[in-house]
């Protein structure tokens, strides 16, 4: 006899593919749903298949986007003298809330990671260098995390980039080392960025 009915082991087969789910937070999740009512079931449902299609990655910067280009690309108001590269979107988010950075970023959508196969060529490297080929950047502030790849990865930018006679800095240590941009807290990060140091 089968623990649960097929419904139910579908359900918590895609809960446990989720990141930081295991068989138990899908269980509990799988019950939450089966307890609510069918319209609070729908609605996350329904919210789950409108961001996969109406969201996609910005056709300049790589954040995320509802149309080709994401609203701090298509902002006249930002700063064109200065980018800031980072790992992924949720970064830019942590960015945007310390208040600090009028600039434009560039999102790698990863960190350069031997043991996991990831070199330049599977993050958005070459689309950064091709931007900045037409552009009026002056300064790149690299704010990859602090943890091994992320350090990697900056020295590989800046490695990469001065060259073309642009400035090249990276957000101060302070940050948690090992740790990730998205969980410092914004007075720290925002200091961290004024204190970036030239690579
Ligand atoms: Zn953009």
């Amino acid at each position: 006899m089968a623990l649960y009915a097929q419904p139910i082991v579908r359900l918590l087969e895609e809960l446990e593919r989720l990141p930081g789910i295991g068989p138990k937070s899908a269980q509990r999740l799988a019950y939450h749903i089966l307890r609510g009512d069918a319209d609070a079931a729908e609605r996350l449902a329904e919210a789950i298949v409108e961001v996969k299609r109406k969201v996609r990655f910005c056709a300049r910067c790589f954040n995320f986007a509802e149309d080709e280009l994401c609203e701090i690309c298509d902002d006249p108001r930002r700063d064109l003298s200065a980018l800031c590269v980072v790992e992924e979107p949720r970064d830019v988010v942590a960015i945007e809330r310390t208040g600090e950075f009028r600039g434009t970023y560039h999102v790698l959508q990863g960190a350069i990671s031997p043991i996991d196969g990831i070199g330049p060529d599977q993050l958005r490297v070459r689309e950064l260098v091709s931007r900045l080929g037409e552009s009026d950047v002056t300064e790149v502030i690299v704010a990859t995390d602090p943890d091994i790849e992320g350090e990697t990865t900056a020295l590989y930018i800046a490695r990469l980039i001065k060259p073309l006679g642009i400035r090249v800095t990276r957000i101060a240590s302070g940050l948690p080392v090992g740790g990730d941009l998205e969980f410092a807290d914004e007075v720290t990060l925002g200091r961290a960025l004024e204190a970036r140091r030239d690579m």
